[in-house]
């Protein structure tokens, strides 16, 4: 029972750090420790496309396509201005083309995600893990972490073993035993206090298309609260109820009763669940935001939901949580080579979860203060935005959001969710906000770099972590790699707008005749560009002897929704 890492939790989290760790380091030994006997359920099922990428790294993604859960291409909204529905697709849905299952990874399916019934999915990364050569212990609970200060010297387990590690991993989600021994505080950067509601369903309808075509999770606004319906399978259907803890306090309901109504009172919801049956696995948890404020120790990581939680509103959690197992599996990895700083390794690992969980944290708040259709929740809406010091108004709220910088420290330009352009677009749907380009009317766009440092951050590829350098200036960082090192070189070259984008075009050329990899390069150059100007790398001004240029920047699709109406009499 001495092993080099020794996981506790086998989710994602856990699963993903293990088999990253097998697969770079196939020399270490690696136990996870589970409390549970898989399959079991659990809540967090709506993936997005970042997932897939990990999977597909990690050699799990063929594993969980096989098991033909849903693609999701992205989420129906009833949320902000009006109340009528809105779609939001990472892959368009009138392109997306039903080709046979099991697909490969390749072409339309990089874009999509999964809606995944955990009890299947959790169990098929679980035993992936044991492929890559972990050690499963199933049905085995971590009791008590032991320690010397800051440093844990072994586990005890229910029946008495003790296990010790060279390296602990606390994956154990909501329960983050090791993070609660070691006395780790947690942050609750919102006042968002949400709990949801939820049971399986059988039968419920859509469940007949499903696996034919793009799914998307729909997230419809009551006016106290929103409900989820996530196709998981043939014919399962997960339905939650997501309500202020408040507001389930002040109804002197109880939660069965609540979740009923709610789901009468919504016409849609109704109308798709007409025929469906409860699993009778109806449940309740408290879903409210939190950080941890440390994420390591001497010969620990937190990492998953035990380092951090944002509101399930944008789906990120599972995103956040597979990538916190993949870096922490690099971390340890580039701790064994022993040729970086341990310090900055610990360091960066630690910077790059929080500011992610803190972020989509900003961003569920904004979501919330936004939406106008919470009718009976402009009291709650006002608090949260006065957490977050802004007034309740859809602009101040784009603002806020905007002002977080659109570079963010995982090199994708927008907010890791959404892209940038997305995010613009968002402006129509949630709230008359125009947010203005600034190709619109500046054609000079000159490299700005006073006053920023200049560091080394964090870059995880292929089981290492490498060193980026980087400018910083106040909260916001430039990463000198892929697209903006390649904007930077042009940058210190080129000013006007139509000679950078010639140069632009010459880059693009080295990709031949290959025009999707070609229009790529250049949509996401052109994205990079705006952000850079939007976060103040880049000052743009006007020269009336130079011609604006309308530049579209990055693929998104927000459109109404058009799906035929779903009426209970049909
Ligand atoms: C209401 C709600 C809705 C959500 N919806 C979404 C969504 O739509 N999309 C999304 O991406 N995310 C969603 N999430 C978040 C998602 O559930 C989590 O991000 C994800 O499950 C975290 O994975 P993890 O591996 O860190 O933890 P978990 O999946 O919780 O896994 C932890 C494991 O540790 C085990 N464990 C616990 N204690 C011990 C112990 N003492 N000894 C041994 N084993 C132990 C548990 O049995 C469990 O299997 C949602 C969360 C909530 C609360």
């Amino acid at each position: 029972m001495n092993y080099d890492v020794v996981i506790i939790g086998g989710g994602p989290s856990g699963s993903t750090a293990g088999s990253f760790l097998r697969k770079y380091g196939p020399e270490l030994n690696v136990a996870i420790f589970e409390r549970e006997v898989f399959p079991r359920d659990h809540i967090g099922e709506s993936q997005l496309p970042g997932t897939c990428a990990i999977l597909h790294e990690m050699g799990a993604w063929d594993k969980v396509e096989r098991a033909g859960f849903p693609i999701k291409v992205g989420a129906t909204y009833r949320w902000g201005r009006t109340a009528e529905l809105w779609d939001f697709e990472f892959f368009p849905r009138q392109n997306f083309r039903d080709e046979p299952r099991p697909a490969k990874y390749e072409g339309q399916r990089r874009a999509t995600a999964f809606q995944v019934d955990r009890s299947i999915y959790d169990e098929i990364l679980l035993d992936h893990a044991a492929e890559t050569g972990c050690q499963i212990f199933e049905g085995t609970r971590v009791l008590e972490i032991l320690r010397d200060g800051d440093r844990v010297t072994g586990l005890k387990l229910e029946n008495g073993d003790i296990v010790t590690g060279r390296y602990y991993l606390d994956a154990s989600g909501h329960s983050g035993v090791l993070r609660r021994a070691m006395g780790v505080q947690v942050e609750n950067p919102s006042s968002l206090q949400n709990i949801a509601l939820w049971d399986y369903w059988q039968n419920a309808d859509w469940a007949v298309e499903i696996g034919v075509g793009g799914t998307l999770i729909q997230v419809l606004s009551l006016g106290y609260g929103w409900l989820w319906f996530i196709p998981l399978g043939p014919t399962r259907t997960s339905v939650g109820l997501v309500i202020p803890a408040e507001y389930y306090k002040k109804s002197g309901k109880r939660p069965e009763q609540l979740y009923a109504e709610a789901l009468a009172e919504d016409e849609r919801i109704r109308s798709l669940m007409r025929n469906a049956t409860s699993e009778g696995l109806f449940q309740t948890t408290r879903d409210w935001s939190f950080i941890a404020a440390r994420h390591f120790g001497e010969n620990w990581f937190l990492i998953g939901e035990a380092g951090g939680f944002a509101d399930p509103i944008l789906s990120a959690g599972m995103t956040i949580s597979h990538a916190a197992g993949r870096e922490v599996a690099f971390t340890i990895l580039e701790l064994e080579r022993g040729t970086k700083d341990a310090k900055w390794l610990k360091d960066q690992f630690e910077v790059r979860q929080s500011s992610r969980i803190r972020n989509h944290i900003r961003f569920a708040d904004y979501w919330y203060v936004a939406n106008e259709q919470f009718a009976d929740l402009k009291e709650y809406t006002k608090e949260i935005a006065k957490d977050v010091g802004l007034e309740l108004t859809p602009e101040k709220a784009w603002q806020w959001l905007a002002q977080g910088g659109f570079i963010s420290e995982d090199l994708s330009i927008g907010t890791g969710t959404f892209t940038l352009n997305a995010l613009k677009a968002l402006g129509d749907y949630l709230h008359e906000v125009e947010i203005e380009s600034p190709f619109s009317k500046y054609n000079v766009f000159r490299l700005d770099l006073s006053g920023a440092t200049w560091s080394d951050r964090a870059r995880y590829l292929e089981g290492q972590v490498l060193d980026t350098p980087s400018y910083l200036r106040g909260d916001r960082i430039l990463p000198v790699d892929g697209v903006f090192d390649l904007l930077l070189n042009i940058l210190q070259r080129e000013s006007q707008l139509p000679r950078i984008v010639d140069r632009l075009k010459q880059v693009g050329e080295r990709f031949g005749d290959d025009f999707q990899a070609r229009s790529n390069m250049l949509v996401t150059a052109i994205s990079g560009l705006e952000a850079l100007a939007l976060d103040g790398w880049v000052k743009p001004s006007y020269d009336p002897s130079l011609p604006i240029m309308e530049l579209k920047s990055g693929y998104f699709a927000i459109h109404w929704n058009q799906d035929p109406p779903i009426t209970t009499s049909s």
